[in-house]
């Protein structure tokens, strides 16, 4: 009888993966298409000054207008994207929308984009991302570009000669979902970084059962960049409350749907 349910069961986790590679080869094949269709478009964010909620820039935000399951977060679409290596040519599609939306747009403040990592190792994202600011006729200093820490750990100065470069050209840096990463403690100060973006977990867990917590490692963050001299974003402000603290404890800016969800130009 365990021979037979062995056997049931590893015929089903089988056909299990077997289910699961063909999804996976689908959205692979679903995703070329879509790069041939062009059909990936930037939503915006606006992010915020805490104190007056004035809005102080927008976060581009990546999204696929897929023909059956409608308008798909990069969560659905980004784990293939990456393994596949797709995800580079889609977000340089992204990328020249919204630099070419710049000069469009009709809202105050930078816009920034998110970079993956990946593009760091390539020797040529400075000058491919400052063609298409110049093709565009767009204002680097009001482009911004966002990098998780695992795109500073992974080539130091190859990272650092990069964020020198884009800041050379008047593109600023912004860090990602601070503090989730193996904090680079020891790293940050060497980069031209202009704000840590903290991440929403911490914010989420302010008046949850995670206060004492999130509360204690808020404080940390906004400690430390106090000491750096940079500028700090709560990401994922969902609530007054939340807004009110994060003021207190001396963060300038947020973002979250407290202001705004993402939403097309
Ligand atoms: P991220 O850069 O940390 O972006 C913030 C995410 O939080 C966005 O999810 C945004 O929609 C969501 N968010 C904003 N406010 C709130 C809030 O108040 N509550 C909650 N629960 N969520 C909030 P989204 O748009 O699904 O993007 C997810 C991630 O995908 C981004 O995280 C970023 O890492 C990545 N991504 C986005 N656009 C691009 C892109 O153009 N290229 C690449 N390579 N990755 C991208
Ligand atoms: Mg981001
Ligand atoms: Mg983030
Ligand atoms: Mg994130």
């Amino acid at each position: 009888r365990a021979k037979a349910c062995g056997r049931d069961r590893s015929e089903r986790f089988d056909e299990a993966m077997r289910a699961e590679a063909t999804r996976l080869l689908d959205l692979e094949a679903d995703l070329r298409r879509g790069i041939l269709q062009d059909a990936f478009e930037p939503y915006f964010q606006p992010i915020v000054r805490l104190s007056d909620g004035a809005v102080i820039g927008h976060e581009a935000l990546l999204r696929w207008r897929h023909e059956l399951h409608g308008i798909l977060p990069p969560a659905d679409f980004i784990g293939v994207g990456e393994d596949s290596g797709l995800i580079e040519q889609v977000d340089w599609l992204m990328y020249r929308k919204v630099i070419g939306m710049m000069t469009k747009l009709d809202a105050p403040g930078y816009v920034s984009i998110n970079v993956s990592p990946r593009h760091f190792r390539s020797d040529d994202f400075v000058d491919r991302l400052m063609l298409l600011v110049d093709c565009a006729g767009a204002d680097p200093s009001r482009l911004r570009i966002e990098i998780t820490e695992v795109a500073l750990l992974d080539d130091a100065p190859r990272a650092l000669r990069m964020l020198s470069l884009l800041r050379e050209r008047g593109v600023l840096v912004l860090l990602d979902d601070f503090g989730t990463g193996f904090s680079a403690l020891s790293y940050l100060h060497r980069f031209p970084i202009r704000a840590l973006k903290i991440d929403q977990s911490f914010v989420h867990g302010l008046g949850s059962d995670l206060h004492a917590e999130s509360l204690a490692l808020v404080r940390a963050i906004l400690a430390l960049a106090s000491t750096l001299g940079i500028d700090t974003i709560a990401e994922g402000v969902e609530t007054q409350a939340q807004r009110d603290m994060l003021d207190e404890l001396g963060c300038q800016y947020g973002q979250g749907y407290l202001y705004g969800r993402p939403a097309p130009i």
